[in-house]
């Protein structure tokens, strides 16, 4: 998408996008959510979609590598996203499947689930149709590069691996589920690679998003720092 594309896009939208991607355990979706309350903004979680589609599927024991079974389960799917109050709620046919989704199970599940054509194509409609109704902070692994390439603001948020794990480590704790720093590492580095290297839109920084390592950062500090950014950026 060339530069005059995107300038027209962003005109005829009712609000602004800010697009946040990183890696497992980055901070990004912390970072959204306080961003999203600061702005005023809907925050929208597009990991939590990719990993309700797959908790359902593997409650239906639908075959993912049989494309059209795939394809009529996603043109059926009845996936309701709703942002209350700041908080994200996700239900498939009624069901909610907000908390059940946080589970390292579902993390691995979620990242093969979200390597399928089919199942990218029917959330990135969705994730569009939701910022369609004012300003928005989506945070996921394709925003910038993919959902929205004439998004507002880009950020990458990163940070190393062990810092990663150790951040995964403890919310995972905090919700009661003892899984191991060495286990979770691991897994998110699977999960990572999985992400990077798959065929339909691969975990990457978008050319134009603004790089942040976390690594040596507080919560508070990175806030600071996308808040000057946005400032900077004169989008407002
Ligand atoms: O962000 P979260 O860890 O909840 O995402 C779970 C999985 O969903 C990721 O590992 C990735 O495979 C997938 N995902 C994706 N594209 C997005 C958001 C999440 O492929 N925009």
């Amino acid at each position: 998408m060339n530069q005059k594309s995107k300038i027209e896009n962003r005109k005829s939208r009712p609000g602004h996008i800010i697009a946040i991607d990183g890696p497992a355990g980055s901070g990004k979706s912390t970072l959204a959510k306080l961003l999203a309350k600061e702005l005023a903004y809907t925050y929208i979680d597009t990991g939590a979609m990719y990993r309700a589609v797959a908790l359902k599927m593997h409650e239906l024991v639908i075959d993912i590598e049989d494309t059209n079974v795939l394809k009529d389960f996603c043109s059926k799917i009845n996936l309701c996203f709703e942002n209350k109050n700041g908080i994200n709620r996700i239900s498939i046919d009624g069901d909610d499947y907000s908390e059940k989704i946080r589970t390292s199970f579902v993390s691995q599940l979620s990242s093969k689930v979200s390597s399928k054509k089919a199942v990218r194509d029917a959330m990135v409609r969705l994730q569009r149709l939701l910022a369609a109704k004012g300003s928005v902070i989506m945070e996921g692994r394709d925003i910038g590069t993919v959902v929205f390439p004439d998004a507002d603001i880009k950020f990458y948020i990163d940070a190393s691996p062990e810092v990663r794990g150790k951040r995964r480590h403890s919310e995972l704790q905090e919700k009661g589920q003892d899984v191991s720093l060495e286990k979770i590492i691991e897994d998110e580095k699977k999960r990572d690679l999985m992400d990077s290297t798959r065929e339909h839109a691969p975990l990457k920084k978008a050319d134009d998003a603004v790089y942040i390592d976390t690594s040596d950062m507080t919560i508070r500090e990175v806030v600071a720092k996308m808040l000057e950014i946005i400032k900077q950026r004169k989008i407002f």
